[in-house]
Parts: structure tokens; C-alpha cells; sequence
């Protein structure tokens, strides 16, 4: 598990993950790069797929990134509730899964549900990276390279003292 500083779409990976909305037909902050970069082929797939639950993951083509895929999941909008971590772990569990069932060993998560969505930052960071190592240890047989893409370096912060790096 590694953390990079900047633009998750400047990342050449098997595949990016989107922190998208339930509708999957783009909205503001990394969803909005993702397709700026992507070009109008990304909403043309992802119109096809007719959206997405919060806490599932679903896959396209990433079009004009470099990143061969994107996987577009949809965080819970922080409430408070007990569900939000449930929710918020099983968007990193199923991008992982969708991952492996399309043959992909590299992946560069952005920090799901911690922009618009106002999920707390720590707590967010503490669910990402716990979330991940489940999944590496059920996963014992399969090479997945993690990247934690953090657009700031507050974020990264974050992620460097849950990793202790
Ligand atoms: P959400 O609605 O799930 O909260 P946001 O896009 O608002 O999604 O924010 C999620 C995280 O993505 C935030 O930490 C934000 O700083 C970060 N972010 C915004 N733009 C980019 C980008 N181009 N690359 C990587 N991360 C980004």
C-alpha cells in the first residue's frame, strides 16, 4: 500500500477508483476530473449501466485517461449513522472485488466520501485502510497493487499516520 500526492487522473494504473454518485452520469470534485480527462465516451458507458447503490462498485473503459479502467463507486453521504462505516468499507471491499473479477493487479483509490460527501477525515482514512488490508489477507493468492491517491497533503497526512509511514 502506497500513498501518492496530486491528480488521480494523471495515474497510470489498471484501474482508478471514482468516488461517483448513485447515478453515475458525473457530478463535481473527482467525478468531474475523471470525466473531464476521460472525454464523453466515460457518460456514454456509464448512461448503459443505469447506476449504482451506495457501497456497490461497477466498472467501465477510462476512454482518454491513462488509467485503463475506472471503477466508480458511491460513498455514503455522512450522516452519523451506524451504517456509514458499513456502507463506506464495502465501497473498498467491492472495488477490489470488481478488480479482480476483471483480471486487474494495480489500483489507485481516491478518498471516498471525505470531499462533498463529509465523511471525517480520519475516521474515513481509518475505514479505507482497514477495509484494504481485509481484502489483502481473504486475498492471500492474488497480487493487487494499492495505491492511496490523496489530492492534498492533508489527506495524505492522514493516510501516512494510519499506514505509520
Ligand atoms: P465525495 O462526494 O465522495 O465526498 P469528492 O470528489 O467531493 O467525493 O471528494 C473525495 C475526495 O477526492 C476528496 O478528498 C477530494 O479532495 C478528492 N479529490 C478531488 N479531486 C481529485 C482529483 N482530481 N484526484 C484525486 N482526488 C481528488
Amino acid at each position: 500500500m502506497r500513498i501518492f500526492v496530486g491528480d488521480i487522473t494523471t495515474l497510470n494504473c489498471d484501474a482508478i477508483v471514482n468516488a461517483a454518485n448513485s447515478s453515475l452520469l458525473g457530478g463535481g470534485g473527482v467525478d468531474g476530473a475523471i470525466h473531464r480527462v476521460a472525454g464523453p465516451k466515460l457518460v456514454e458507458e456509464c448512461i448503459t449501466i443505469h447506476g449504482c447503490e451506495t457501497g456497490d462498485a461497477k466498472i467501465t473503459l477510462g476512454y482518454n485517461l491513462p488509467a485503463k479502467h475506472v471503477i466508480h463507486t458511491v460513498g455514503p453521504i455522512y450522516s452519523g449513522d451506524n451504517s456509514d462505516p458499513i456502507k463506506l468499507a464495502s465501497c473498498y471491499k467491492r472495488s477490489l472485488d470488481v478488480a479482480r473479477e476483471n483480471g486487474l493487479h494495480s489500483i489507485a483509490f481516491s478518498a471516498i466520501s471525505t470531499g462533498v460527501y463529509g465523511y471525517p477525515l480520519k475516521a474515513a482514512t481509518e475505514i479505507a485502510v482497514n477495509a484494504v488490508r481485509k481484502w489483502l489477507n481473504e486475498n492471500p493468492d492474488y497480487d493487487m497493487d494499492i495505491t492511496f491517491c490523496c489530492f492534498s497533503q492533508r489527506v495524505a497526512d492522514a493516510y501516512a499516520e494510519v499506514l505509520n509511514m
